[in-house]
Formats: C-alpha cells, sequence, structure tokens
C-alpha cells in the first residue's frame, strides 16, 4: 500500500528528529501530484505510530495544490486534477510543474 509506505518513511523522520522525546504532532505537506489519499493515509498512521511506540501523535496534513507553467504559452495554472498534467488554457502537455510534488514532514511538536 502506496500510503503505508510513505507513513512508515514519516516515522522514519519523525523518530530521527524527535530523538526519544514524546511526539504530540506531526505536520506533513503533501503535494497534489502525490497522488495519497488523505483518509487513507490517515488510517495508515494509526497503525504505523502504534508500532513506532508514538500511538498519540496526530497527524496534520497540509495538501498543495498542483501548479504548472506552460512552455508553449508561457501562462501559469493550477491544476485541478493530478492524472492531467498539461496546460489547461492551451493544452500543451509541455509544462514545468511548480509545485505539487512535495512529500515532507514540516514540524514537530514535542513534549
Ligand atoms: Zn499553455
Amino acid at each position: 500500500m502506496h500510503e503505508f509506505a510513505l507513513c512508515e518513511a514519516i516515522a522514519g523522520v519523525v523518530r530521527t528528529h524527535a530523538d526519544g522525546r514524546h511526539v504530540d504532532v506531526v505536520r506533513v505537506r503533501v503535494g497534489a501530484l502525490r497522488q495519497v489519499v488523505p483518509e487513507s493515509l490517515s488510517f495508515c498512521w494509526t497503525l504505523v505510530r502504534e508500532s513506532e511506540n508514538m500511538a498519540d501523535a496526530e497527524l496534520e496534513l497540509e495538501c498543495v495544490t498542483a501548479e504548472v507553467r506552460c512552455r508553449a504559452c508561457g501562462r501559469q495554472s493550477e491544476l485541478t486534477s493530478a492524472w492531467l498534467i498539461w496546460c489547461p488554457h492551451c493544452d500543451s502537455p509541455d509544462v514545468e510543474v511548480l509545485r505539487g510534488n512535495e512529500f515532507l514532514v514540516t514540524s514537530l511538536d514535542v513534549s
């Protein structure tokens, strides 16, 4: 499962940064192009955090919409779908992805 592997990756980062302290909140930024299902990610997190000995660490997701710049017409647009990566103005597939590929732990609350 895609989301399960991502949660294990999150847990690995958290473990390193928490360095033995109690973790209250984990904030993760996810770009739309990652095609992550938030509900699925949250569910997998409840499984992974148990096995990682941080059973009450809450996962907060910050979802980032995808944005592209078109090399054909030069316009910048937000994508409404993570599966159709082309320019909504001129339909060119020759686009540069400006954001939407993020997947990172942005901050932790520890106590
Ligand atoms: Zn275009």
